[in-house]
């Protein structure tokens, strides 16, 4: 199956989810719970369409699981691969820079309806931003230290998309605070120094991805804790510039969300790839009958 191109994309505007459905289970659910005979069991499963919720939930519930496996068993009635189906979920957040490429695909697959279905869904930047968040989480490796410059390039891209940042990172061995730059960045030799701001909100983001309730976040600076990380932004003059002069940490912290999240609406484009489902109920249905 031709993968679907997102590379007209900027990066970190697409999250990708992936989901087994196990189709013994939409089956039983059809032919026992309901009662309808196979046949028409088929023709309304064909039609089934799983909420956006379902698609995207980190923690699955039956007739959906996950599994890294090679050949998994459905965790609910043990069947086995063959029937099993996988769904991918591609969001896309709407705004300015993915409006063209956007309109483009969903006109491309708008003659495909049912291989995929397309859905929308009204949401807030501070929602797709925790969303962005978890995906970098899970997307990295947490033990190797690298982990903190490809966090940091992946907020560079979210912040700045026209940027070529593959080129700035090539190469690169560290991250550090600039001295003299009030604003964007500069690479020299191997290192490549970020004003102030965008240094701390990097450190935030790091916070974010790292963060464990006993132990505070890993960052650039360390381990640091809401409260140091807090101090530093205060330090260096960022809360000030940003109007935020609460001392309560938690009310500060939701309004550095606010600065680096973004605030207000936004909405979320969904893209469900069903070709695979499609087949398998095909077959399935096929051996069921
Ligand atoms: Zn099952």
């Amino acid at each position: 199956m031709k993968e679907l191109d997102f590379s007209g994309f900027p990066p970190g505007t697409i999250t990708d989810y992936t989901t087994l459905v196990c189709l013994a289970c939409i089956f039983d659910i059809f032919t026992k719970q309901i009662g309808l005979a196979p046949r028409s069991a088929y023709s309304e499963i064909k039609r089934y369409s799983p909420t956006i919720e379902e698609l995207t939930s980190r923690t699955a519930v039956r007739p959906f699981f996950d599994s890294d496996e090679k050949h998994p068993r459905c965790p609910y009635c043990n069947a086995a691969k063959r029937w099993h189906a996988r769904l991918d979920t591609h969001c896309i957040e709407g705004g300015k820079t993915t409006d063209a490429p956007r309109r483009k695909l969903l006109k491309s697959l708008e003659k495909k309806k049912d291989q995929f279905a397309l859905l929308e869904l009204k949401s807030d930047r501070r929602s797709a931003f925790f969303a962005w968040i978890d995906t970098l989480r899970i997307s990295l490796d947490l033990d190797d230290p690298s982990w903190l410059l490809d966090a940091t390039r992946a907020y560079l891209e979210r912040k700045e998309p026209k940027q070529d940042w593959s080129a700035v990172f090539e190469e690169l061995r560290t991250v550090r605070p600039s001295s003299r730059l009030e604003e964007s960045w500069e690479r020299e030799g191997a290192r490549l120094f970020l004003a102030p701001p965008l240094y701390n909100e990097s450190l935030l983001v790091q916070y974010l991805v790292s963060r464990s309730h006993e132990h505070g976040g890993r960052t650039l600076e360390g381990r640091l804790t809401l409260m140091e990380l807090i101090r530093r932004m205060r330090r260096g003059g960022y809360l000030a510039a940003h109007n935020i002069s609460t001392t309560d940490q938690f009310e500060t912290f939701e309004k550095l969300l606010d600065e680096v999240a973004g605030s207000g609406q936004l909405k979320l484009y969904f893209v469900v790839d069903r070709r695979e489902f499609l087949d398998k109920v095909k077959s399935v249905y096929a051996s069921y009958a």
